[in-house]
């Protein structure tokens, strides 16, 4: 593979993505890793504290210049405040048109608007601060647990980084560790079942309080009390963002104010649980195997 990017470019992209600090250290190592050519347009405004009102207008978009669409002609409007649960089979493209709201990636055609302003059109910089994503892949860094925390706002108080996690069901179980706030966690620490490390991964999100919260549900097997202490945590972060949840678990999907079923043929079904449900389409047959 060559490597055309240069390096010191590279690196002050991931220096400016950790001084952003916007959830998902993981996706900065991508951004070091892939390096697409995303910056600020010239003239490029500030994107004041959002609505939160997303649209995709006719979206397409590819990996690779030469490579198949994953995405193809998109159009979606989701509402301020609005809670959309995306399912559809793997690798059709669900986290893929979810990372072109903070720009991960730019569009091939189309545009991404928030707030009708187009993602292309806005500072990184306030675009990142307006989106929180939290990912299936939880990054902990060696480190106390309320230093992993206070990635979510470096400036954030111990009383601030403590009623996040609270918010986030997970000050019961920290304050139970070995030494509270101030254990060891990460690589060489101790270890933290996967629905304590979302809980903290949600905790982050508390922290930096964006106004459009992407959520990619982990569909590791959750055992039943941390199942729905992550979902409580979630529901309680979700109310008054817009958030769009890509879903694994039915508990999530009938949360939803609206379900959006992703096939290689685009959106090919909308609406609440029991409209899709009564459609007996796609959704209702996932649902009967109980496979999402
Ligand atoms: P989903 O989240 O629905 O499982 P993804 O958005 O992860 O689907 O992937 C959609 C398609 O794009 C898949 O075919 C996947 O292999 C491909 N893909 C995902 N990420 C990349 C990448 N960074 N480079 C090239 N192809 C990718
Ligand atoms: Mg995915």
């Amino acid at each position: 593979v060559a490597v055309l990017v240069d390096p010191i470019q590279r690196l002050a992209n991931f220096v400016r993505l950790w001084q952003e600090g916007y959830t998902g250290f993981v996706r900065a190592m991508e951004l070091l890793e892939v390096a697409p050519d995303i910056e600020d347009r010239p003239g490029a405004v500030e994107l004041r504290r959002a609505t939160g009102a997303i649209g995709f207008r006719d979206v397409s978009f590819r990996y690779e210049e030469e490579g198949p669409h994953v995405l193809s002609r998109i159009s979606l409007d989701i509402a301020p405040g609005e809670f959309v649960a995306l399912v559809g089979p793997s690798g059709v493209g669900k986290s893929t048109l979810c990372a072109l709201i903070p720009r991960f990636y730019d569009v091939t055609q189309g545009q991404v608007s928030i707030d009708g302003l187009d993602v292309r059109d806005v500072t990184l910089a306030s675009l990142r601060r307006s989106v929180g994503v939290v990912q299936q892949d939880v990054y902990l860094f060696s480190g106390t647990v309320a230093e992993n925390l206070r990635y979510g706002r470096p400036d954030a108080s111990d009383e601030e980084i403590m009623a996040a996690a609270k918010s986030a069901n997970a000050h019961e179980f920290i304050s139970a560790l070995s030494n509270g706030y101030d254990t060891d966690i990460g690589q060489r620490g101790v270890k933290l079942s996967g629905g304590q490390k979302q809980r903290l991964t949600i905790a982050r999100a508390f922290l930096k309080n964006p106004s459009i919260l992407i959520f990619d549900e982990a569909t590791s097997a959750l055992d039943n009390e941390s199942e729905r202490a992550v979902q409580q945590a979630l529901l309680e972060l979700a109310r008054g963002r817009t958030t769009i949840v890509i879903a694994h678990r039915l508990s999530t999907v009938r949360n939803a104010d609206r379900i959006l079923v992703l096939t290689e043929d685009g959106i090919a079904e909308e609406g609440n649980h029991d409209a899709l449900m009564a459609a007996g389409g796609f959704y209702a047959g996932l649902h009967r195997q109980a496979s999402i």
